[in-house]
């Protein structure tokens, strides 16, 4: 895809995102890889629930603090620097998935069938401050595989082989995390 279509894909993953509450305030950041060697991300301070066609800044991978981009770049390059496989990462702060952010757990991908089969593992990614070097480094070392990171005390990454697939990698785990505390609070009636 050039650089207008992939910026179409991330507006069509923000109004989705949006319309189901993944978006508070300015939180949460978006990019594409051009190629092996650039990429687009969403523009620092803006918000991604309006987001337009000129809310994005070109970077190269090897730009660690471009100017006006994401203040998260620096998790989204180590990203893209260590894995080939990864051309969209979509990061948010939604209400299921950050709640297991919060208890620092990953919701269990064999409950349901359909995540088991499409999220390709969900890795945990201990606490480093948000918008620090220490965190991308920390997601490059412990999400090497898999299409969720859970960031402690933060939020989600969803990363996936195009704009499509990091989205409804994040929708389904949102839907995952959802149905597992509903189910933990149905089987707590039950036990009642
Ligand atoms: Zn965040």
């Amino acid at each position: 895809m050039n650089r207008e279509e992939l910026i179409a894909e991330l507006l069509h993953a923000a109004h989705v995102l949006k319309d189901g509450g993944y978006l508070p305030a300015t939180d949460g950041n978006f990019s594409a890889r051009l190629d092996q060697s650039a990429a687009i991300v969403t523009r620092s301070g803006v918000e991604k629930r309006a987001l337009t066609q000129g809310d994005f800044a070109e970077v190269t991978l090897q730009e660690l603090s471009p100017r006006d981009a994401s203040s998260e770049w620096k998790l989204h390059r180590a990203l893209y620097l260590s894995r080939a496989d990864v051309n969209c990462i979509l990061h948010v702060h939604s209400p299921a998935l950050t709640a297991f952010a919060a208890a620092s757990r990953c919701p269990n991908v064999h409950l349901l069938a359909e995540a088991e089969m499409t999220l390709g593992g969900i890795a945990l990614i201990p606490y480093c401050p948000p918008g620090s070097g220490e965190l991308g480094e920390t997601a490059a070392r412990y999400g090497r595989t898999g299409g969720i990171l859970i960031l402690e005390r933060h939020g989600a990454v969803a990363v996936g082989g195009s704009v499509r697939e990091a989205l409804h990698r994040l929708e389904r785990a949102e839907l995952l995390a959802r149905v597992e505390i509903d189910c933990a609070a149905l089987r707590s009636r039950v036990e009642l």
